[in-house]
C-alpha cells in the first residue's frame, strides 16, 4: 500500500486542519498557500488520485464534491451570482497537480481572471 497523502492525512484527523464541510464521503479545508481570499480544497474520503481515474463507482462521490462546492460557498457567502467563485481541478503535470488525491479547489473573493495561467 502507498504512503497515505497529506490529504488522506488530514481526511483521518492525523493531522490537524480544521474542517470548513464534512460529509459521509468528502471533507474540505482552507488551501495552506491561498491563491485567492478564500482558497478551499474539497476531497472525497476514499482515496481516488485524480479525476480522470475515476470510475463508475465514484459517481456519488464526485457528485458530492461538487454539491459540496455548493454548500461552502453559501456558508462563506459567495454563491450568489453577485459574487460568485471558481473551481478548478488539476490533472497531472500539464494541469499542476501537486498533491496525488483528487480534490477540487473553491476560488472566490476576489474577480477572477480568465483565462487561467
Ligand atoms: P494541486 O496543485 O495538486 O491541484 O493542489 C494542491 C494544493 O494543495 C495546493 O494549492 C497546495 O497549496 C495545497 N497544499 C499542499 N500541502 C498542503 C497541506 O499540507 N495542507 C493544506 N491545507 N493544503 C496543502
Amino acid at each position: 500500500m502507498s504512503e497515505k497523502t497529506i490529504f488522506q492525512k488530514i481526511v483521518d484527523r492525523e493531522i490537524p486542519a480544521p474542517l470548513v464541510y464534512e460529509d459521509d464521503l468528502v471533507a474540505a479545508f482552507n488551501d495552506i498557500a491561498p491563491q485567492a481570499p478564500i482558497h478551499v480544497l474539497i476531497v472525497p474520503k476514499k482515496v481516488i488520485p485524480r479525476v480522470g481515474e475515476a470510475e463508475a463507482e465514484d459517481q456519488a462521490t464526485l457528485g458530492a464534491l461538487l454539491l459540496a462546492a455548493g454548500k461552502i460557498a453559501e456558508k462563506l457567502g459567495v454563491k450568489d451570482r453577485s459574487k460568485g467563485f471558481r473551481l478548478v481541478i488539476n490533472h497531472g503535470r500539464d494541469g499542476g497537480e501537486t498533491v496525488p488525491h483528487l480534490h477540487v479547489h473553491l476560488l472566490a473573493g476576489r474577480d477572477l481572471t480568465w483565462p487561467p495561467g
